[in-house]
C-alpha cells in the first residue's frame, strides 16, 4: 500500500518523465477514477497545458497544470507508469496523460485511488480533507505539540493523517520498532526523551525509505522479516508479536518494545 516513501518515488518519477512536457490529450479509460470531474472536464482543464513541478503532502501527490492543480492518491495499489512508445494500455491503466514524447499512466488495480482537479487552495483542502503536517517536514516543536494534546495509543495516533500525514502501516511499525516503543503505549505516557527519540527515528526511517521509494526490507529492519512465517526480532531473535491495532496487522518485539 503506497505510503509517504512510495509517493515520494512517484513524485520523482513524474518530475523526471512528465514535468515540462505539453499535455496533448487526457484519455480517461475508467471514468470512476476521475473523482471530481467528468472525463471531458478533465481533458478541457489539462489539454494543451504542461505539468509543473510535482509536490507531495503525506500520501498525496499534487501537480499544477495550467490554472488547475491535479491531485493523485494511490489508494492500495496505485502507481504511475511512463511509456515512451504508443503501446496498448495495461489492463489496470485508468487515466492516460498523452504528453509530447510519451504517455504517463495512472494505473490502479484495486481502484481505491483516484485523480482529482482543484482550482484553489480551498478546493485542494476539500479534496484531501484535513491533513496534519507532512511527516518528513514537520519540525520537532510542532511534532511535540501535536503529541502533547493527543489521547489514545501511539500507533493509531501516528497512522492518523490529520495528526501527521504520510505514515502507513509499514512505516509506523518500522519507526516504532527502531525507536523501541510499544505500539499500544499511551501517547500521553511518553517522556520528552521518548518523544524526541520517536521524532529522530521517524526522520531517519523516512529519509532512508525515500531513497528506496518504498519501505525497504533492509538487513536489520523490521520490514525485512515481518512477513516471515516465524518472524523474529532482527535485534534479539525473539519471536515477534502480532495483533490488530488501529485496524492493521501490527508486529513488534516483546522485549525491545515492552510497554512501560
Ligand atoms: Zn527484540
Amino acid at each position: 500500500m503506497p505510503e509517504l516513501s512510495d509517493v515520494e518515488g512517484f513524485r520523482r518519477y513524474l518530475a523526471r518523465y512528465a514535468t515540462g512536457k505539453p499535455i496533448d490529450r487526457v484519455e480517461v479509460l475508467d471514468p470512476a477514477i476521475a473523482r471530481n470531474r467528468t472525463p471531458a472536464a478533465l481533458s478541457r482543464a489539462l489539454d494543451g497545458n504542461e505539468f509543473g513541478d510535482p509536490r507531495r503532502h503525506g500520501k498525496w501527490l499534487l501537480v499544477d497544470a495550467g490554472a488547475a492543480t491535479c491531485l493523485m492518491h494511490f489508494g492500495m495499489t496505485g502507481l504511475l507508469h511512463w511509456s515512451a512508445a504508443r503501446a496498448a494500455p495495461h489492463p489496470h491503466d485508468r487515466i492516460l496523460f498523452h504528453l509530447r514524447g510519451g504517455t504517463l499512466s495512472y494505473r490502479d488495480m484495486r481502484r481505491f485511488g483516484g485523480v482529482w482537479l482543484a482550482r484553489t487552495e480551498d478546493e485542494v483542502a476539500a479534496v484531501t480533507g484535513p491533513l496534519g503536517p507532512d511527516a518528513l517536514s514537520v519540525s520537532l516543536p510542532v511534532f511535540d505539540e501535536l503529541l502533547e494534546g493527543r489521547r489514545g495509543a501511539l500507533k493509531p495516533a501516528l497512522m492518523d493523517q490529520t495528526l501527521v500525514a504520510g505514515l502507513g502501516n509499514l512505516l509506523c511499525d518500522e519507526i516504532l520498532w527502531q525507536a523501541r516503543l510499544n505500539p499500544r503505549e499511551r501517547v500521553s505516557g511518553l517522556s520528552v526523551r521518548q518523544r524526541h527519540r520517536l521524532y529522530a527515528t521517524m526522520r531517519a526511517v523516512l529519509r532512508e525509505a525515500n531513497r528506496h521509494a518504498r519501505v525497504p526490507p533492509l538487513e536489520g529492519w523490521l520490514t525485512g522479516v515481518r512477513d516471515e512465517r516465524d518472524a523474529r526480532c532482527p535485534r534479539c531473535g525473539r519471536r515477534l508479536l502480532r495483533a490488530t491495532i488501529g485496524g492493521r496487522t501490527t508486529r513488534w518485539c516483546p522485549y525491545h518494545q515492552r510497554r512501560r
